[in-house]
């Protein structure tokens, strides 16, 4: 290699490592507060799972108390309370419920207030690290995919013990992560090239990103609620991904953020003709719901809609993946 390439070379490291410093700044502004992602993941649980003819088999399963102490060691948020939305064990609920019922559980505190990584705070804090896998440039912040994994191993081991209540809660909550990482910005917080075309300054472009990103889940929730036919389409219509390349929840996460990342570029344009220009702006803005209904054909929302449906089909698809990896594993 000649000095000048060599050079060249080392300058594009140093150019690209400064965009990943930048970038992972935003990151930890944006995330200042708890990530949830997608709005409501039991609401669309509930549709994705509305297919899984083999639950039914699962209808009749008795909550029993949590008895895992030994295993289940990851830290717990200290203002985490488990609660047990069917009733106290010995109530009689189903595996469908138990899905839908928990979806949520890793956003009540659990993963709050822990001291887990020096770099956390890139993520918004611990619940932003084990609910999110950025990549910039090369590297990963985030264990998304490991917290996936973990809770589909506790699954297993609930399982052996003839333990269905534990098996399906424990599933739950892999399921969230898996549905976490499909939310673009949970795999990179806005478009790289924004830094450097500048849309205004520093704090605009920070607070824009958080505005981007919370208004689309804010505005998913809405839509889902609404019955849009686009977006609950989408959730119905997703299949499971090949599980002899889908081999686990941790590959889920990985393949989900991977996918995601692109899809912020064509997102972030359909945001700004739909929202209007007060969603790029320093301070935190929200749309106004009222009067929010189902996109005319050939409206600005109707193409936001179209470009949302494909990261929501693949929280589908890779949610019924992940039911399909469980029943191969665990005999389900
Ligand atoms: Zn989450």
């Amino acid at each position: 290699m000649t000095q000048q390439a060599h050079k060249g070379g080392s300058m594009k490291r140093t150019r690209k490592l400064a965009v990943v410093v930048l970038i992972a700044l935003v990151a930890g502004l944006v995330l200042a507060s708890p990530a949830d992602a997608w709005n409501s993941h039991g609401a669309c649980t509930k549709i994705i799972i509305s297919d899984q003819d083999w639950l039914k088999a699962y209808d009749s399963i008795t909550v029993t108390p949590w008895t895992y102490a030994d295993v289940d060691t990851a830290a717990v948020g200290p203002n985490f309370v488990l609660q047990y939305i069917e009733g106290v064990p010995g109530t009689v609920t189903s595996a469908a419920a138990i899905l839908t019922n928990y979806a949520d559980e890793p956003d009540w505190k659990m993963d709050q207030d822990l001291s887990l990584s020096p770099f956390q705070t890139l993520t918004g804090g611990s619940q932003g690290w084990r609910h999110q896998y950025y990549g910039l440039g090369w590297l990963r912040f985030g264990v998304a995919p490991a917290r996936a994994q973990y809770f589909f191993d506790l699954a297993g081991k609930a399982k052996e013990k003839g333990d269905l209540y534990w098996t399906f809660r424990y599933l739950a909550r892999a399921m969230h992560y898996v549905q976490d990482t499909t939310q673009p910005y949970h795999g990179v917080p806005a478009p790289a090239g924004l830094i450097f075309k500048g849309i205004g300054s520093f704090s605009t472009l920070m607070g824009s990103a958080v505005n981007h990103h919370y208004n689309l889940e804010e505005y998913q929730g809405a839509m889902i609620a609404r019955s849009s036919p686009v977006l609950v389409n989408a959730l119905k219509a997703a299949v499971p991904l090949d599980v002899t390349t889908a081999t686990s929840p941790s590959w889920l996460c990985r393949n989900g953020a991977y996918l995601g990342r692109p899809l912020v570029r064509t997102l972030w344009p359909l945001e700004n003709k739909f929202f209007g220009d007060s969603l790029n702006s320093k301070d935190s803005w929200f749309f106004d719901e009222t009067g929010l209904h189902v996109a005319d054909p050939g409206s600005d929302q109707a193409a936001y809609d179209q470009e949302l449906s494909v990261p929501l089909g693949r929280m589908s698809s890779n949610t019924k993946t992940l039911l399909l990896l469980a029943r191969q594993h665990f005999g389900l």
